[in-house]
């Protein structure tokens, strides 16, 4: 993180940044920093821009309170931009929303991580009106069978024609299947892992 040999002669000054969720993936939104940002930032671990329009450095969260509090900073390929991830402390827009680019943002297949996370809160911070969390609760034999099940479903729903219903059990399946992961303490990424082996084997 202190390895961040920006050049800010070829940025104009003022390198951009994007503020990524550490724990979602969600892109919370985009900043521009200065040296001096950048400094403070790096002491602080919270993120503080160059606002361009205020002029002046800018703490985000100096008067709402929702700092951006860093987990790492890293450079692109040619060192002309920062990727900051980061854990907010609050919604990150100025209009409340969780982040500035709500809509084009939500990538479908970058909501399992979204998904994954509010899956780990469920288990982490049980809460009395949750399924997932009643589900942990019952252990990981339960979930296990849950899984199987749902895979049962979804083999009946493939034998059908019915598009809905077989989508609505794809889902069952997945979600049952990310509870059974959060259930044994395995991240996705170590199964990911697995499958990147045997692709780079072949
Ligand atoms: P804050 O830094 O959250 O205390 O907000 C201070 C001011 O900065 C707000 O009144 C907005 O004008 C502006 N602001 C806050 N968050 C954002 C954002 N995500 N994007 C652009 N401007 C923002
Ligand atoms: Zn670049
Ligand atoms: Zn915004
Ligand atoms: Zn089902």
């Amino acid at each position: 993180m202190n390895n961040l040999n920006i050049d800010f002669e070829k940025v104009g000054g003022l390198v951009p940044v994007i503020v990524q969720d550490a724990d979602s993936n969600l892109v919370l939104m985009l900043g521009y920093m200065n040296q001096e940002a950048l400094d403070i930032t790096l002491e602080s671990k919270k993120v503080t821009f160059f606002s361009r329009t205020k002029g002046r450095i800018w703490t985000k969260g100096e008067t709402s309170g929702n700092f951006l509090h860093v987990k790492s900073i890293t450079m692109d390929c040619d060192n002309d931009t920062l990727l900051v991830k980061v854990r907010p402390q609050g919604p990150v827009c100025h209009t409340g929303a969780d982040t500035c680019f709500d809509e084009p943002n939500n990538s479908k297949t970058l909501f399992i991580d979204q998904l994954r996370y509010i899956i780990k809160e469920r288990k982490n911070k049980p809460s009395e009106q949750s399924y997932t969390t009643s589900l942990f609760a019952k252990g990981i034999n339960k979930v296990a069978q849950k899984v199987g099940e749902e895979a049962v479903e979804l083999v009946i729903e493939a034998k059908d024609n019915n598009k809905s219903l077989f989508l609505g059990e794809a889902a069952d399946l997945l979600f049952h299947y990310l509870i059974l992961l959060e259930a044994k303490e395995i991240e996705l990424d170590e199964v990911m892992e697995v499958l990147i082996d045997r692709h780079n084997k072949k």
